[in-house]
């Protein structure tokens, strides 16, 4: 099969060398996360993702109890192109057992990850949701286990994710100078809460690749809304639902919006969407194609702005960490 990787811009990660597509795509509803996703739809939204240029997929042995890794190794497999025109990256340190940031578990999990993956290396193996560990644990721990994977081949670069921001500087500031080579923010540079813009200046003097992810806001920036499980408070949820609401009624989509404000940040790297259909795919991939040709619906946005200004930037409590 061709494959004519169209106009999807790419952008350099960080200092790592990596040239990731600006629209990321997010294997989370691969493991049934916001809804059941049956083998052939995600098979097929892997292959359209990759046929419109996306070169950059997300993971975590987390999501859907490893059902999203497994998915994803499937539709990377039936790609059948050279391993490296894709970047693969996967997460340890978050189970659907529990935490466990320990240098024994992280190592063994790179080894679970790789067979359902059906891969020999990943790209970036980030250490999950690290607000729910010990910080000190990753810094003195965690990340020297994961140097270890590095200089075994079987990771090629490093990253933390979670949602307080103060958990990325508390670990860059402490770990030698290009030991993390990539943070993944989520949920915090959307319409509804753009506070990660406030790090990227730190970010990018470090020299650290932002991955900003969510940027529907896990579903409230859509027109079906967010998912049972959602933390988000009512207010904020019925905020974006009149947003979602607006923007319908004026025959524009939330979605589209939101991907565009969140791709229109060239210190952003990749915009990590969560796609479970081609439908999906082909949407996101047209939002940054549009933008890109035609430059934001700058009246549509100002208007959901607007809607959402009573709730700007609220978020909600993650981990055990205070930041
Ligand atoms: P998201 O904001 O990307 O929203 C995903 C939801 O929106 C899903 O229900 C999806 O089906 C739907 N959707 C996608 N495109 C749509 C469109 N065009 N129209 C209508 N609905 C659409 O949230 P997410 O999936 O949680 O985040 C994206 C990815 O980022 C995840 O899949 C995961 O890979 C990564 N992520 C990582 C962390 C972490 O490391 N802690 C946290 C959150 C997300």
């Amino acid at each position: 099969m061709a494959y004519p990787h169209p106009n999807l811009e790419l952008r350099p990660l960080g200092n790592t060398g990596l040239k990731l597509s600006c629209v990321g795509f997010g294997a989370s509803p691969l493991g049934s996360v916001f809804g059941p996703v049956s083998e052939h739809d995600a098979i097929s939204s892997v292959r359209e993702a990759f046929r419109l240029g996306i070169n950059f997929f997300d993971t975590s042995p987390y999501y859907g109890g490893t059902l999203s890794e497994k998915m994803l190794g499937q539709g990377l497999k039936a790609l059948g192109v050279p391993r490296n025109q894709y970047i693969v990256s996967t997460k340890c340190g978050r189970y659907v057992e529990g935490f466990d940031f320990s240098a024994e578990r992280v190592t063994k999990s790179i080894d679970e990850s790789l067979a359902r993956l059906q891969l020999d290396y990943v790209d970036i193996l980030q250490c999950h949701d690290i607000e729910f560990g010990s910080l000190d644990q990753i810094v003195n721990e965690t990340i020297p286990a994961l140097r270890k994977l590095k200089e075994a081949g079987k990771i090629r670069f490093i990253g933390i994710t979670g949602l307080p921001l103060g958990v990325f500087t508390y670990v860059l500031d402490r770990v030698p100078p290009g030991t993390v080579d990539v943070i993944l923010s989520y949920c915090r540079y959307s319409i509804n809460d753009s506070t990660l813009a406030d790090l990227l200046p730190y970010l990018k003097s470090k020299g650290v690749g932002v991955i900003s992810a969510s940027p529907l806001a896990m579903g409230l920036l859509t027109e079906n809304g967010p998912p049972e499980w959602h933390p988000a408070s009512p207010e904020l949820k019925s905020a974006c639902e009149a947003a979602a609401a607006f923007c319908k009624e004026k025959g524009k989509n939330i979605s589209k919006i939101a991907m565009q404000y969140s791709l229109s940040n060239k210190d952003i790297s990749s915009v990590l969407v969560g796609m479970n259909s081609v439908r999906q795919v082909e949407e996101n991939v047209s939002a940054a194609t549009e933008l890109a040709t035609f430059g934001k619906d700058q009246e549509t946005l100002s208007e959901v702005e607007a809607i959402l200004i009573p709730v700007k930037n609220q978020t909600w409590p993650s981990g055990i960490q205070q930041s």
